[in-house]
């Protein structure tokens, strides 16, 4: 399979119909009901009496069955130590499973699939569980990183149901996040669109970047977009959030006007283009270009655009 193949393979689309309105991953039943977390008795005492479903995670990877029940299990598989409460949906609780290398090869031979990216299969996951899935892969991601403690190096050790980790000095750490910021740039009739050098030839999406040590958000709108592409940008509205534990950040997204029109693409990108909604959906229609998969806000930023009534 070539790279544009698994390109698209990967959920990415070439043309318009499929329309997605609401922010993917975002959606959520679950009530995180941080307060159980600290109370192991208390939520022993609940799984006797209520339904539990439990989801085993390998370095933040899922075994996708083509069924949305086989996703999860019904009981806590290798009886996995550090089951992680991710909260309640009705009455129902979930938790996430992280297994060591020898038991996710057993469940991998057991039911012959192998861990795989929810990448792979968000878009087959309803909303809930996709939620749910993604939330697991973040604090799993997390736990497998931060085995020893940052500050004495130490071993960490798992409480609070898998939400707090502490050293034997008594350091406490909490999930790490990044916050990333996501633009569309847009010019009269135009929007701001670029690719990196590793994506396939036909990719584009909205300008992105983490945010520094010390900035505000506004600012790092401001320089993001006018680092990769020489564009400085005003009106900076924003448009909404997604959790993206690729591996931690959390994408905040806006929409700005562009004051100037002269490109410089630097190092980061290989290329940045202005393209009308005209232009973009006939390149899209044809395949010459294709845009960030529909779980991704990148799709809605520019969907949304694409869409807009009032344009
Ligand atoms: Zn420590």
């Amino acid at each position: 399979m070539d790279a544009v193949a698994r390109f698209q393979c990967d959920g990415y689309m070439s043309n318009m119909n499929t329309k997605e309105q609401n922010i993917y991953f975002g959606k959520d039943k679950l009530d995180r009901a941080s307060h159980l977390r600290e109370r192991t008795a208390q939520l022993q005492e609940m799984q006797q009496s209520h339904d539990a479903k439990y989801i085993p995670v390998y370095n933040g990877r899922h075994i996708y069955m083509n069924q949305h029940s086989s996703f999860y299990r019904r009981s806590n598989p290798f009886e996995c130590e550090a089951e992680c409460f991710l909260g309640l949906v009705g009455e129902q609780m979930w938790y996430s499973c992280p297994l060591n290398d020898a038991q996710a090869e057993k469940l991998e031979k057991e039911v012959g699939k192998q861990f795989s990216s929810l990448r792979r299969y968000a878009l087959k996951l309803n909303d809930e569980l996709a939620h749910i899935a993604l939330y697991s892969r973040g604090l799993d991601l997390w736990q497998r990183n931060r085995l020893f403690c940052p500050k004495c190096g130490t071993k960490n050790k798992l409480g609070w149901s898998g939400h707090r980790l502490l050293c034997k000095n008594n350091h406490e750490q909490f999930p790490h996040i990044e916050p990333a910021i996501i633009v569309l740039v847009t010019h009269g009739d135009k929007c701001l669109l670029g690719r990196k050098a590793d994506w396939p030839s036909n990719a584009y999406s909205t300008l992105a970047g983490f945010v520094e040590p010390g900035e505000t958000i506004e600012e790092s709108v401001k320089r993001e977009i006018e680092e990769e592409s020489n564009i400085r940008v005003r009106n900076v509205q924003y448009f909404g959030s997604q959790p993206w534990p690729f591996p931690a950040a959390l994408m905040l997204a806006f929409t700005a006007d562009a004051e100037n029109e002269d490109i410089k693409v630097n190092d980061e990108l290989e290329d940045v283009q202005w393209f009308t909604r005209k232009q973009l959906q006939e390149m899209m229609k044809e395949g010459y270009v294709t845009i960030s998969p529909r779980y991704t806000v990148a799709h809605n930023l520019i969907v949304g655009w694409l869409e807009d009534k009032n344009a």
